[in-house]
């Protein structure tokens, strides 16, 4: 939205609750979209509590916040998504602690009549092993087929997801997928993260540009758990890779193995991938030989 005003020129502050925008990205990453922002005209000013808006015949003046009033001509509200699982409660379907339908891998509710899809259910997180909310289109999509299908006595499963999306802001591309070092810390994991700057491709070709990679995984399997991808050269897509690697639950020993496509217009020798996952893989606690 911001970006859409910015467009046709019209002054834009962007008030947030966290530091950064987005709270499911890394602080390096997050830093950068502000700058972003910044750069193209938007005012942006993070940890600050909205708590009214003043109004005057019927229209808002201004919004208090805990760092003062803020007057506009308009004013959008970014109140993020919740499940609105009313209906299924009232109709004795088991709500999980996420507040979303609770559903098994066929999208069956507790009522084997009764499936489930879409924004309003839980899904399985392959990652960190736990149901999660991911209000998201692709996702929407392979459940309700799931759900369709079995509807219709199939017998199809929708296997969890790993957290991947992709978002640009401006001329900026960031991919993200996992858990981020602050999440997977926060979930007991011992969290040792990488973070790689690189150039997009191989430096001198034209169009590289830089590119910056952060990687999370856990110290004692060596199994990666996210990692968040920003540039302007196709990162939103690059993370795919990342997201893949996830799915599989591969460790950074066997991700640094990986034979992924080289060539100057599209890649370093080294992909940064590669890059972070040698790196970190050293950093991974090598449980010590029998005997
Ligand atoms: C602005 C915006 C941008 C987005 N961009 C992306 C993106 O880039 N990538 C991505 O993956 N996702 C994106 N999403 C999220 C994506 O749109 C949703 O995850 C997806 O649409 C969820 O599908 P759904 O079928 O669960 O719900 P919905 O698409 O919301 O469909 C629910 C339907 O149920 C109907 N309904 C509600 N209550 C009742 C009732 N009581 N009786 C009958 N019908 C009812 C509604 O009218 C609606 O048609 C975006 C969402 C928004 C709002």
């Amino acid at each position: 939205m911001a970006e859409a005003l910015r467009e046709r020129r019209l002054e834009t502050t962007l008030l947030y609750r966290s530091k950064v925008p987005y709270s499911g990205l890394e602080p390096e990453v997050g830093g950068l979209i502000v700058r972003e922002l910044e750069d193209h005209g938007v005012r942006y000013i993070g940890e600050i509590q909205p708590n009214a808006f003043e109004v005057s015949n019927g229209r808002a003046l201004e919004i208090i916040t805990d760092q003062g009033a803020f007057p506009a001509d308009l004013f959008f509200i970014g109140a993020g998504v919740a499940p609105n699982s009313e209906i299924a409660r009232e109709a004795g379907i088991v709500i999980g602690r996420t507040g979303g339908i609770q559903v098994d891998a066929f999208m069956a509710t507790n009522d084997p009549l009764i499936f489930s899809a879409g924004d309003c259910c839980e899904k399985y997180h392959r990652v960190i092993d736990q149901p999660v909310l991911a209000p998201l289109g692709d996702i929407a999509n392979k459940e309700g087929r799931v759900a369709g299908e079995n509807a219709l006595g199939g017998n199809a499963q929708f296997h969890g997801i790993v957290g991947a999306a992709c978002v640009k802001v401006f001329d900026l591309e960031i991919g993200l997928a996992g858990v981020t070092e602050a999440q997977a810390g926060g979930l007991g994991y011992k969290v040792i993260s990488q973070l790689v700057e690189a150039s997009s491709r191989v430096g001198i070709y034209p169009g590289s540009r830089e590119t910056l990679l952060k990687i999370v995984a856990d110290q004692d399997s060596g199994r990666l758990l996210g990692g968040n991808w920003i540039g302007r050269d196709g990162e939103a897509r690059k993370i795919n890779v990342l997201a893949t690697a996830l799915y599989n639950r591969m460790t950074l020993e066997e991700i640094s193995r990986l034979d992924l496509a080289y060539a100057p217009p599209f890649s370093p020798v080294w992909d940064p991938l590669l890059i972070a996952a040698n790196l970190l893989k050293r950093k991974v606690v090598r449980p010590s030989p029998k005997g």
